[in-house]
Parts: C-alpha cells; structure tokens; sequence
C-alpha cells in the first residue's frame, strides 16, 4: 500500500492522525490521489473517430482532458459528467432529455470499457482506492441537471444503478425541482418535488451537487439534506459577484455541515460572451455532429478569438488568489477541485490539466501540508461520498 493511499484509507475510516514528518512531507503533485469532481469530457466521447487515449493537440483540438495528460501525473480521475440540456417542462421534453441522458450514460460506459487496463468505474470510495492501488485511472459518474427524471423521482434509481454517485437538481434554468442560480426566482428554492428529490438523494446514497442551485435552493438543500453537500464546480463570490458564485458566509455553512466546495475557474469575472463566442460556444457543445475538419476549424476559430476576445478576464494568479481565499474561509477539510473542464473551465495559466502541478506548488508554497493537499485533491471528496453512502446503508 502506497503512503498516499494508506493515509487517505485512515481519512475515509475517520481516523485521519497520519503523522507529519519524514520524506513524506515532500510529495510531488503526481503522488497524491488527484480527483476533479467536473468532468465535462464525455461531450467529446461522442466524437466520431475521436479517441479518449489519444494525444490530442489543443491548438486543433479543444478537449481539455485525455488519458494522456491524466497519464502525465496531473489528473488521476474524477466525476464525469451527464449533462443535458434543459427543454421545456412538458411530458415530451422530458421524455426526450431522459432518452439523451441514457444514452450519454451508455456512451460514457462504452468509452471506459474500451480501455479495462487503464481506467476503471468507481461506485465507492474503496473503489477509487483500489483502481488507485492498481495504478488504474478512476472514473465516478455524475449529472449536471436532474431535469431529464422528469416528475418521475424513481428514475434516479435507474441512474443509480448507472452508477451515478453525483447530481445536482438544476442547470442554468429553473427547472420542475429548483431554482437555477441562472434564472428568476420561480420556487424560491426548491419545489414541493425537489424537496422530495433532496429525500430521494439521500435514501440512495447519492451525494447532492449544489452548482448551479439558486441561493434559495442552497439553503434549503443543506437545510434538510442528511449528507453533506459538495459544489462540484463552482467559485467564490469573494472573486466575482455573481450568482453563480458561493458567498464567504454560504462557504462558512456548507463547511459547518461537512460539505465542501470544488473549486472552478469559471466565473471569476464576468463572462465575455460576444456574439462570435456564442457562436462557437453552440457548435462546441454539439461538436460529435460536426465534421472532423469543422472540428479542427472550430478549434482554430476558439484559439484565435481567445487572443482578442477572452472569455474571462482573470488568470492562474486570480484563480489561486480565489483558491487561497477559499480555504481561509472553508478550511481544508472543506475544500476540492472541479475546474469545469471541457465546459467552459480554464484560464491563462492553467489551460488544461497538465497544469494541475502548478496548483499543488502554489498551495506547498502557501505552507499546506501533504496531509492537507490530500484532502483537498481527493480525501474531502471521498468522505463525502462515504458519508451520503453510510446514512443509505444505515437508514435501509
Ligand atoms: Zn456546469
């Protein structure tokens, strides 16, 4: 058993006194368990030709994660990601979202199942271990948006059984169960449904993503939510007022119940979104339907404007400044990583994963120990996931 993983087995079991000292204390980024809880990636799975293993150049490809660059020692896993799109609240869009979700699950399991020496599905905390042990990359499933359950609550038993561990109620609109963060208040929080979907969560065992939940919805989810909660990719409001942001008190409560926020480097200023880039951000999200040479253009069209038109006015620097900030506020046990790649996540200065090392060299230099820097790249992660997992088995 290697030291990382025998000390983040202690964290999981609640006994997280691993000492300090020695040649320990020193660890390089590629020896900690490194987990992203936002992995927008499947969107580029369903590329036709497009091989999750191969190396792929960002000037002609935008994909922002590939086993490759995990590979490299930045990126050993995380939470990949179901998305879908939000339609209108009618039988026939949720019928229509619902057979997009399954099949966005079936093309993530297919993905993985390609590669059975190199990655492997995690349902459980011991399971990320283990494919950790193995030298094996890990792969949780999550979904952004819960809208394609429709009014049916237990079709998130079939996601379950999927082996989603993950979800949050809402996307960017509101929705049958809550209010967006991205939207005007319609429930003031949670509707009388999503109040029943929070008990659902909790029944199975799944953890509740609060990105992209309103405020409203935020209080009332770590209100009457057994398990602690986790913002899979979300950022401070310390950096940028902006809804879509936690503020230092909401941060305070989460962390008094648990929970922990993943930090993102999204909205850290206002997002640039010019109509060019609208432009290129809808054929990004639709990129399977393009051409392999529309594909490439896009690429090119996406890297030019950023020279002009950047999507966000910060950088590596504004994003670590928010990052310190976050754990003063948070503390370490409150604190983790979901930069929202391959949607819309990156910056100057950590445009991709094989940046991560950068990050771990700030926080070493900022003084956290490896102790602390395990618990912020996977260990607050893992216990969560425990933590919903155990009140399942309890309450069953
Ligand atoms: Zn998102």
């Amino acid at each position: 058993m290697t030291k990382r993983i025998a000390f983040l087995a202690l964290l999981l079991s609640g006994c997280a006194t691993a000492p300090e000292a020695g040649p320990a204390a020193s660890r390089a980024h590629k020896d900690f368990l490194v987990l992203d809880t936002h992995l927008d990636t499947p969107l580029h799975f369903a590329r036709p030709g497009w091989s999750f293993a191969g190396h792929h150049d960002p000037a002609t490809d935008l994909v922002q994660v590939d086993m490759e660059r995990m590979d490299a020692g930045a990126l050993d896993g995380g939470f990949f990601a179901i998305y879908t799109e939000q339609g209108p609240l009618t039988s026939k869009g949720y019928a229509d979202a619902l057979a997009y979700a399954r099949g966005r699950s079936d093309l993530i399991d297919t993905t993985l199942a390609k590669f059975p020496d190199k990655i492997g599905r995690a349902l459980t905390p011991d399971d990320a271990l283990r494919l950790s042990r193995e030298g094996k990359l890990i792969a949780f499933k999550s979904m952004e948006n819960s809208y394609e359950l429709g009014e049916d609550l237990s079709l998130l038993k079939e996601f379950y059984d999927r082996g989603v561990r993950l979800a949050g109620p809402v996307h960017a609109a509101n929705n049958q169960f809550a209010d967006s963060s991205g939207d005007r208040p319609k429930w003031n929080g949670l509707s009388p449904l999503g109040r029943k979907w929070v008990a659902e969560m909790n029944r199975l065992g799944m953890v509740i993503d609060a990105s992209h939940s309103s405020d409203a919805t935020f209080d009332q989810m770590l209100e009457l939510s057994k398990t602690p909660l986790l913002l899979s990719h979300s950022s401070g409001r310390w950096a940028f007022d902006h809804p879509r942001n936690l503020d230092d008190g909401r941060i305070r409560k989460l962390a008094a119940k648990g929970g922990a926020i993943c930090v993102s480097t999204i909205f850290l200023a206002n997002m640039n979104m010019t109509p060019e880039r609208a432009a290129l951000f809808s054929q990004y999200e639709h990129i399977a339907d393009l051409a392999p040479e529309a594909q490439v253009e896009l690429a090119h069209k996406w890297r030019e404007l950023d020279k002009t038109q950047p999507i966000w006015a910060a950088d590596f620097e504004r994003y670590m400044a928010m990052v310190l900030h976050v754990i003063k506020v948070a503390g370490v046990d409150h604190v983790c990583f979901g930069a929202d790649w391959d949607g819309g996540g990156g910056l100057p200065g950590i445009e991709d994963i094989s940046a991560l090392p950068k990050v771990t060299e700030r926080l070493r230099a900022a003084g956290y120990s490896d102790r602390e820097l395990d618990k912020m790249w996977s260990g607050n992660i893992l216990r969560i996931v425990g933590e919903a997992q155990r009140y399942a088995a309890v309450i069953h």
